[in-house]
């Protein structure tokens, strides 16, 4: 049965499930967690602007980020929210929307760097329950499905070859990218290398998480096969 042919009333499970996306970067998590939000009326977080919005505040305080006691210390002083858009999360900091500084290459580097840290991730891990408590909500990011929420109805874990996401990254550049594909690919593939090979919660699909390569798959059958997952799950939590 596909996700169209299934309607689900507001009492059903669909109001409290939550659906955790993991993968590396440029896997397109993004995009997939927010056509599942609009087509299943979920809630879309985005785990990783939260690690993002964090790194801004360090790079702004001219922390080292590999300073665990004072990176601590800045968290204890520090409120992140998440908003849902149209397009992508709002994120405030402190309550400042912090959502178009976010993306650059430093904030990108430093968000890698500050995840490393257990004491940041434990932290983020815990706000990032408090926000997805309720259900309703399609999360994502890297430790989603194995650390946040280890309960989740649905745990999709997307992957790419990385030469496939980091062409992907590429062209959502613009006509006037900053970086050379090559850089991309490189800058990329160190990204995953930290999170892969970090301690603490390193990224892994979860032991109960489909696996969606989608290294030769075009957005719609990505859409197409993460929407089914997702609503065959629910009728199995309907019956
Ligand atoms: O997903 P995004 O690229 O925005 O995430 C930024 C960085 O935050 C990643 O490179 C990753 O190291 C880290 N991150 C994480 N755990 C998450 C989400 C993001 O470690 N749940």
């Amino acid at each position: 049965m596909s996700a169209d042919e299934t309607s689900f009333s507001s009492a059903d499970p669909t109001s409290k499930i939550i659906v955790a996306i993991d993968g590396p970067a440029g896997a397109g998590k993004s995009t997939i967690a927010r056509h599942l939000a609009r087509h299943f009326g979920l809630l879309n977080l985005e785990t990783g602007a939260m690690y993002r919005a964090f790194a801004l505040k360090a790079l702004r305080a001219a922390l080292p980020l590999d300073e665990s006691r004072g990176l601590e210390s800045l968290a204890a002083e520090t409120a992140i929210r998440l908003e849902s858009g149209e397009e992508e999360n709002h994120v405030l900091l402190d309550g400042e929307d912090v959502t178009g500084l976010i993306r650059n290459q430093t904030v990108t580097d430093a968000a890698s760097r500050v995840s490393v840290l257990p004491a940041i991730r434990a932290w983020m891990v815990r706000l990032q329950q408090q926000m997805g408590a309720g259900g309703g909500v399609v999360m994502e990011g890297r430790d989603i499905g194995t650390v946040v929420f280890p309960q989740a109805e649905v745990k999709i874990f997307l992957d790419a070859a990385p030469e496939v996401r980091g062409m992907r990254r590429y062209d959502q550049m613009g006509p006037e990218p900053a970086q050379q594909p090559d850089e991309v690919i490189r800058d990329l593939r160190a990204r995953d290398e930290r999170d892969r090979n970090r301690a603490d919660s390193p990224l892994k699909p979860a032991p109960d998480a489909v696996l969606l390569d989608t290294t030769h798959l075009t957005l719609e059958e990505v859409v197409a096969a993460a929407e089914a997952i997702v609503a065959a799950r629910l009728v199995r939590l309907a019956n």
